[in-house]
């Protein structure tokens, strides 16, 4: 099975990537290097998890320790939502790039299609505890994204949290210089997403899956909502192929060419995670996993359910 997609932009991007939310600034530089260490070549990280400086300090020591070289690394970031004006994207970008002490990013995604009101707020909030919108279309965020790949900056740009409706508009704007190379979205065999799969691969578009364990951590949480690290049916899988549920969660992925970006700070799970190339679902396993879909939202980001641009009121 492959350990890399290729994107429509002809470069190859790892199958299995490390995630950085959550990771805190003081544990991230740790787990990025036994990520490196394990093999992994792509690291998922985003502005507004705030732990870019500590990513990159993983980075540099790993390239410094000559355990890898830059070219072998595959780097991801995201642009937040208070940066969509135009003016403002260039900005954000060079300082994700100089906290992650890079010269360029591999990828650089829009994280969500609503733009935020611009300032140092990064979640401006009105008295209702609902996020303040901001008029930006991305649509004229896409150009000045469209900018960081002709600067060099960035070898590929992609979406994130795009629904079928806003992936249509993107493709259609007048005067697109370059598609999404990936539209990142929540993915697991609880929200299997295989109609919006199968719209990005019917334009060319990689799908890559974010909370493909369920985001145990995410802060949120609640008791009651299902767990499918726990999920006995899951588990089941996995004992017939003496693998954890988290592997028969990755593997699931990998075989639907859907890009995955499991996150841990535990250097045990950050090898386990990526110890999924040598085993394989049977097809009948896959088609049980996909009947486990309730299409159920780790990250439903409610306080923005009101925004224009609101992804998840749409069917997919
Ligand atoms: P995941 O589904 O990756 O789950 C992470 C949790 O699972 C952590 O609590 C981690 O614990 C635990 N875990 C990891 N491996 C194992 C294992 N083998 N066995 C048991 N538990 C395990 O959640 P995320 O929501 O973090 O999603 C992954 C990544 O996707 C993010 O980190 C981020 O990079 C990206 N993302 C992007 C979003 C977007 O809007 N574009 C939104 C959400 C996520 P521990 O760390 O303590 O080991």
């Amino acid at each position: 099975m492959a350990t890399s997609v290729q994107l429509n932009t002809g470069a190859r991007m790892p199958t299995v990537g490390l995630g950085t939310w959550k990771s805190p600034p003081g544990k991230v530089t740790a787990a990025v290097e036994a990520a490196i260490s394990a093999g992994y070549r792509h690291i998922d990280g985003a502005f507004v998890y705030q732990n870019e400086t500590e990513v990159g300090a993983g980075i540099e020591a790993m390239i410094k320790g000559g355990v890898v070289r830059r070219e072998d690394l595959f780097v991801v970031s995201k642009l937040w939502c208070t940066f969509h004006q135009k003016s403002l994207v260039r900005g954000a970008f060079e300082k994700t790039l100089s906290d992650l002490k890079l010269t360029y990013l591999d990828l650089y995604l829009v994280h969500w299609p609503m733009g935020f009101k611009a300032g140092s707020d990064l979640f401006p909030m009105d008295s209702d505890g609902e996020t303040i919108g901001d008029n930006t279309s991305f649509l004229e965020t896409w150009e000045a994204m469209e900018e960081l790949v002709d600067a060099g900056l960035a070898k590929a740009i992609g979406v994130s949290n795009f629904n079928k409706e806003q992936l249509e508009a993107l493709l259609n704007k007048p005067g697109l210089k370059y598609k999404p190379a990936t539209n990142q979205v929540e993915c697991h065999p609880y929200l299997t997403q295989e109609k919006l799969l199968n719209l990005c691969h019917s334009h060319g578009i990689s799908l890559t899956a974010y909370s493909p364990l369920g985001s145990p951590d995410r802060p949120w949480a609640k008791p009651e909502d299902p767990s499918l690290l726990e999920d006995p049916n899951i588990k089941a899988i996995a004992e017939k192929h003496k693998k954890t549920s988290a592997q028969v969660l990755i593997r699931f992925q990998i075989q639907r060419n859907v890009i995955v970006i499991p996150k841990s700070i535990t250097p045990q799970r950050i090898q386990e995670n990526f110890q999924v190339f040598d085993f394989e679902l049977s097809d009948g396993e896959m088609k049980t996993i996909l009947g486990f879909n309730r299409n159920w939202r780790a990250c439903p980001i409610k306080s923005s359910s009101k925004h224009k641009d609101y992804p998840f009121n749409a069917e997919f």
